[in-house]
């Protein structure tokens, strides 16, 4: 099996493998790069193991003219930028010791070690700089059948590193057969060690989710991790029957995670979000049940965030999705409220304050269509 692609071929990305060749070390492109090559999906980030020490890659690269950054030295890895791409280079590892969150490493020069270390099979897949699969633990058919699996016993792997019960929803979200539900063995070790969830930091429990929401469809997962008592960890009060119907009503759309968060419901506070993304969302949230407009929400909240209302109320059917809404979301998007301070003079402060926004508000309920003159002319009861 071998595999091609444009990020694999690129001059600078060979130039650096051959110079790590040429020193007598092993070089193998792995994870994501290979599985999604295999898939024909896009390649996102490179990265490659070897059984250089960190130290010598850096000489390796630096020598043959690339920039180096030591991005995570201590756990083995170097950022060599080719071509302008980061390639992150890893050192062939042993997890020698691990308490759930963070591992003792000790480096190896065994792939089967490294491959060994790795989480699911179809993860533990490499490839030689000209595109030649190399697999130490047949992931391949697992792959092939997009089937996620945990590397050995999935109990012990969730142990040392519970990370991994929010990577396997993940990676089934994005890569698993939809027409087959998840690996039950997988399941039952994630259900067994929810509890272990605790002791993730909130920014990798946010990271995780908003990947694994922005699959094409999340649903299945969504409702596999709330049977196996984990939604309630990462989402307290989440509730997933919502999910599938927007799935459905989403109709090809772009994924947003945002609305796919909003639709589940739950407190957000062990996701860590932005203050800007919280707003995002609660926005969302806080405009489902209104009655407003597709005009009035693009207007207030842009087209994205209109949108993602309108399809959640579509969903949970509240309200179908309006004859011609997309054109109504741009045109409240785009739509100016047509007074200034300046236009209600001689009124000032706070009255002025006020003033404004009764006539927004009577501009909104008009559906954005009074003009100025009309408003200005509106009388007060
Ligand atoms: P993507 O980058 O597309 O999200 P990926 O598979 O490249 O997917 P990364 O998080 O970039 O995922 O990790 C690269 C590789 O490192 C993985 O494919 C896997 O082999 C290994 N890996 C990452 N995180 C873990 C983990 N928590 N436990 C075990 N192996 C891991
Ligand atoms: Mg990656």
């Amino acid at each position: 099996m071998k595999i091609t692609g444009a990020w694999l071929t690129d001059p600078a990305t060979q130039a650096l493998c051959a110079a790590v060749t040429a020193a007598g070390h092993r070089i193998l492109f792995v994870g994501g790069c290979v599985r999604n090559a295999l898939l024909g999906v896009p390649v996102s980030d490179i990265d490659l193991a070897t059984d250089a020490r960190p130290e010598t890659v850096s000489d390796i690269a630096e020598s043959a003219g690339f920039r180096v950054v030591p991005t995570g030295i201590d756990h083995g890895t170097v950022t060599v930028i080719a071509g302008g791409v980061p390639h992150e280079v890893t050192t062939f590892r042993r997890d020698v010791e691990t308490d759930g969150r963070r591992a003792v490493i000790a480096y190896s020069t065994e792939l089967a070690e490294d491959a060994a270390r790795r989480d699911f099979t179809m993860n533990a897949l490499y490839a030689d700089a000209v595109g030649n699969v190399v697999d130490p633990l047949g992931g391949l058919p697992d792959l092939l059948a997009r089937r996620v699996r945990f590397v050995g016993d999935a109990g012990t792997r969730i142990a040392e590193d519970y990370l991994r019960i929010l990577r396997f929803f993940r990676f089934h979200a994005h890569f698993g057969n939809p027409d087959e539900g998840l690996d039950a063995e997988g399941l039952a070790a994630c259900a067994a060690g929810s509890a272990g969830i605790e002791t993730l930091s909130a920014e990798r429990i946010g990271a995780e989710m908003k990947k694994l929401l922005a699959a094409p469809d999340p649903a299945p997962s969504v409702c596999a991790m709330a049977q196996a008592g984990i939604l309630l960890q990462v989402l307290p009060g989440g509730d997933p029957q919502f999910l599938a119907p927007l799935v459905h009503v989403e109709a090809g759309r772009p994924p947003r995670w945002q609305r796919r968060l909003a639709v589940l419901g739950g407190d957000l506070i062990r996701l860590r979000l932005s203050k800007a993304e919280t707003v995002t969302v609660s926005a969302i949230r806080d405009e489902i049940g209104s009655l407003r407009s597709p005009a009035a929400l693009g207007f207030l909240h842009g087209a994205e965030v209109a949108a993602d209302v309108l399809l959640i109320r579509a969903a949970m059917q509240l309200a179908p999705l309006p004859e011609g809404w997309p054109a109504e979301v741009d045109r409240g998007a785009a739509a100016r409220f047509p007074l200034r301070a300046a236009d209600l003079a001689p009124l000032a402060g706070p009255d002025l304050g006020r003033r404004l926004k009764l006539l927004e508000q009577r501009w909104l309920a008009s559906d954005l269509r009074l003009d100025k003159a009309a408003l200005l002319q509106s009388s007060d009861d």
